[in-house]
């Protein structure tokens, strides 16, 4: 009897629990949808003013030699955070699109050892600017996939700007490779390096490790994790390899065929 007591008491208690939890989840989903809706809503009306400050900026910088020098550095000063802005708005601009489902990749039956060619020779020179060389390693034919080519630009020029921003002016490395599934192109640097802790947040949305390491104004902290919605689009994956004063390699694993992601636990990558 009092065990019956016992196991119906604990049923309403886990009843409740249950409810209460079902409730909290709910209430997450909606907040979360709350927070993306504002970050899109916001994102949007800060277009049109920044257009405005971007053509009034245009005139005041092609004009800055003709101001005395301190009000020239005021618009230099002024041009570069405009950039800046710009940039980041874009870019969520774009996330809220992959937190929408709105983004539509467009298919092409394109070759990734060509595209990271085009990539290599488009940032030849911000590599030679930093004292590095970009070096293409990609043996053998690995065929045509159906990629959207110009978001897989975009995921490639990120991972090579990130590797010439950190690579403390040494060589980069390139490789293409594929098997019967899958196609490959990993980015090797042997730079700066991460921790285990850089790592684990590498792909998070806004991060951006050890400040004291920031020698450029540079990125928004979004474009790994921009590359990374693009990758699983096309149902591929992004990792890494990384330690400190070793360098990195991130690798962009795509499927064949986007019908069929790649497995989420593609090879071991290695240094
Ligand atoms: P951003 O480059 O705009 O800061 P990313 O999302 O591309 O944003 O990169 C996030 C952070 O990851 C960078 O700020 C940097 O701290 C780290 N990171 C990315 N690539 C590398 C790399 N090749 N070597 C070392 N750290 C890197």
């Amino acid at each position: 009897e009092s065990g019956d007591d016992e196991l119906a008491t604990l049923a309403r208690s886990f009843n409740g629990m249950a409810g209460s939890l079902q409730q909290r989840i709910r209430e997450l989903a909606e907040l979360s949808l709350v927070q993306q809706r504002f970050v899109s809503d916001v994102s949007h009306e800060l277009r049109t003013p920044l257009t405005t400050i971007r053509l009034a900026d245009d005139v005041i910088y092609d004009q800055r030699h003709s101001f005395p020098p301190a009000t020239t550095r005021t618009a230099e000063l002024l041009h570069t955070q405009v950039e800046r802005f710009d940039l980041l708005l874009n870019d969520l601009l774009e996330i809220s699109r992959y937190d929408a489902g709105s983004v539509q990749l467009e298919l092409e039956p394109t070759n990734l050892a060509n595209l990271a060619a085009d990539c290599i020779e488009g940032m030849e020179a911000l590599a030679a600017e930093r004292g590095s060389d970009i070096r293409l390693v990609a043996p053998g034919g690995h065929g045509d996939v159906e990629m959207d080519p110009r978001r897989i630009r975009r995921i490639v020029r990120n991972l090579l700007g990130n590797a010439i921003e950190h690579g403390e002016s040494k060589p980069i490395v390139v490789t293409v490779d594929s098997d019967a599934e899958s196609v490959s192109l990993a980015v090797r640097d042997y730079g700066l390096g991460m921790s285990e802790f850089d790592v684990e947040h590498v792909f998070d949305r806004f991060w951006r490790a050890d400040p004291s390491r920031r020698r450029t104004i540079g990125g928004t902290g979004l474009g790994l994790s921009i590359s990374t919605e693009d990758a699983a689009l096309h149902g591929g994956i992004l990792d890494v390899w990384s330690r400190p004063g070793e360098g990195s390699n991130f690798r962009l694993t795509l499927p064949r065929s986007p019908g069929e992601p790649v497995s989420s636990f593609p090879l071991p990558l290695v240094p």
